[in-house]
């Protein structure tokens, strides 16, 4: 605890651990905003998006129908009964576009609606990647906050197993040890849900991490054994794991449906359903310069 408290006081944080004891977590104090957003608008504008925010804004004003929907966070979605109403479960997983995240955390607080944002710690706004290490940009955590402030949960996309394998990080460590700055940065974490990117195409599933899954096993990449499955959920430090959550229907925009499919579907929900509404905030982006209701 004295490490933590020594370095929350602006103590540099490198001679006090070495990488081993927090999994290869570590912070970056200086890098500005501006100069984190400028890279990432470079790095989505090679990306198209799928859907339009007119798309967007038409899904989250359906959602606004509290007569008929119950839209909650994954923190509360256990516990929450509203048999009469849709529950929706309304995930967004931060792969790409963390600040068009923030957009849309604000158009939902506009309507009322409450959902959870997962902060991938593998992404390059996340931090910078190093042997072994993954040092997170302090800045960023202006975006989790305002999210927070909106109304949201703010989770963790889990990209552990993948982070693991291609760079070295100790999962039980260093998701520990996040877990622990997100507490004493004020934004305490509960949840939540893997992310799928690049171990997906190796037969990989960052799931496995969790012995909850139940696929425990062994996985040898150039020469190492890495086990996975050993400990649950709740072992690294979570309450609820998303995918988890017992939904009778689920819905996502990186299905084969498009956003007007996406809409149909929603609205062909019944009261007493149970929701799982994932959306990506990079998959929103077409003409969002257009402005929203205010
Ligand atoms: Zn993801």
């Amino acid at each position: 605890m004295l490490k933590y408290l020594l370095f929350f006081a602006g103590l540099p944080l490198v001679p006090l651990l070495s990488a081993g004891d927090t999994g290869g977590f570590f912070v970056d104090k200086t890098t500005p905003l501006a100069a984190l957003q400028q890279a990432n608008e470079r790095f989505l504008a090679r990306y198209k998006s799928k859907f339009s925010w007119q798309d967007y804004l038409a899904l989250i004003d359906e959602l606004a129908d509290t007569k008929r929907y119950k839209v909650i966070a994954g923190e509360d979605f256990s516990t929450v009964s509203a048999p009469d109403k849709v529950v929706v479960y309304f995930r967004h997983d931060m792969d790409l576009a963390p600040f068009h995240g923030v957009k849309m955390s604000r158009e939902e607080k506009k309507r009322n609606l409450r959902g959870s944002y997962y902060v991938l710690h593998s992404a390059r706004y996340y931090g910078t990647k190093k042997p072994g290490k993954m040092i997170r940009y302090a800045a960023m955590d202006a975006l989790w906050k305002e999210i927070r402030d909106n109304g949201h949960e703010i989770g963790i996309h889990n990209d552990l197993f993948s982070m693991q394998l291609t760079n070295g990080i100790d999962p039980v460590k260093f998701q520990a040890a996040e877990l622990a700055y997100y507490r004493a940065a004020g934004l305490p974490v509960t949840g939540t849900v893997c992310h799928g990117g690049v171990i997906n195409a190796w037969g990989l599933n960052n799931t496995w991490i969790f012995s909850d899954f139940r696929k425990k096993g062994a996985y040898t990449h150039k020469g190492k054994v890495y086990k996975y499955g050993e400990r649950s959920v709740k072992d690294f430090g979570f309450t609820y794991e998303g995918y988890r959550l017992r939904c009778n229907v689920r819905l996502s925009d990186i299905s084969k449906y498009d956003a007007s499919g996406l809409l149909k579907r929603l609205k062909a929900c019944k009261p007493g359903d149970k929701v799982s509404l994932l959306l990506h905030p990079c998959h929103w982006r077409k003409d969002a310069s257009v402005s929203g209701k205010k």
